[in-house]
């Protein structure tokens, strides 16, 4: 893996969160009408142009805990962090959260543990986890190795890193279903190949397994190459954002394209636009990003520096 890949994934991710801010909860009428055609200011959250939300200050948090090993009440103490005193967040405060993360993160101020903290409910399903979990991708490929979505050990970690927020298996789910899209795109292969090998991981899995045929069943290229556009939901329901970026990244070859497409589907904008953009760009590297939107991206140069040091706190550890 090099240092291109992360940088384009983790600016990828928050370009297209950016992209998405001004716009989210818009209908994808209404985005017809006055596309989002570039980095726009104000809008829904009242922001600068650039302005990401939870979704990068989130996998940020998550990126920088990795940089110290595998801890999931790090992570959680910095979620917390975030939500408490606006670390890691694009201009010093919180504008966006998700309930479910909410919920989660009282319970872990109150003492309970991390790993029990998330809702596991049918209707605790938000793309919360969805959104934050592409450093894991990274982190797996270089410690356990780029066959990772081959053993059991990378799920129980990606799964694991999703509990703290989000318990219910269709979400742990759609979480090792979007590291191993990761890791196929990380290793030169396409969006099918991570598909097919988290397929056959869970195909084995008696807790997971349902899910494959009644949640999952669209999460494939030739399905979604199939999809008209009217049939793409980009809810805040997990499975649905999974679906759209992956809509969107399938149809795509360039960033640019890719999140214009993923944006302008309308309501759950932002994260739409993270978990596309996460994808898109580290397919694509940092030279897919178009440099105008980097220009005008919150904090560039901190992920810049926070990738960097989460790469070269990889380099050698692989077991
Ligand atoms: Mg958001």
């Amino acid at each position: 893996m090099d240092l291109n890949a992360v940088l384009g994934g983790m600016l990828g991710l928050a370009a297209g969160d950016a992209l998405g801010v001004p716009v989210e909860f818009m209908s994808r009428a209404s985005l017809e009408k006055n596309p989002v055609t570039d980095m726009r200011a104000f809008g829904t959250h009242d922001q600068p142009a650039g302005t990401w939300s939870d979704d990068t200050s989130m996998a940020l948090c998550l990126m920088d805990s990795l940089t110290h090993g595998l801890n999931y009440e790090d992570m959680v103490e910095r979620f917390l962090r975030w939500a408490e005193t606006g670390y890691m967040t694009a201009h010093g405060e919180v504008f966006d959260m998700g309930l479910a993360t909410r919920s989660a993160l009282v319970q872990y101020a109150h003492g309970k543990p991390a790993l029990s903290c998330g809702g596991a409910g049918e209707y605790s399903n938000g793309n919360g986890s969805l959104m934050r979990i592409l450093p894991m991708a990274f982190y797996l490929h270089e410690v356990i190795g780029p066959d990772f979505p081959e053993k059991a050990e990378a799920y129980e970690a990606i799964h694991r890193a999703s509990m703290v927020t989000h318990a219910h298996p269709v979400s742990q789910m759609a979480c090792g279903l979007y590291c191993s899209i990761a890791n196929a795109l990380l290793c030169g292969g396409c969006v099918q190949d991570g598909i097919e090998l988290a397929r056959a991981f869970y195909r084995t899995q008696p807790v997971f397994s349902p899910y494959l045929e009644s949640k999952f069943k669209r999460v494939d290229t030739s399905v979604l190459l199939s999809l008209p556009r009217e049939a793409v939901n980009s809810s805040g329901y997990v499975v649905d954002t999974l679906e759209a970026a992956l809509w969107c990244v399938v149809r795509f070859c360039g960033y640019r394209d890719c999140l214009l497409e993923a944006v302008n589907l309308g309501n759950d904008t932002d994260t739409v636009g993270a978990a596309a953009g996460g994808l898109a760009g580290l397919r694509s590297g940092l030279a897919g990003i178009p440099g105008e939107w980097l220009s005008v991206l919150a904090k560039r140069e901190e992920i810049e520096e926070l990738c960097g040091k989460f790469y070269r706190s990889l380099c050698g550890t692989r077991r």
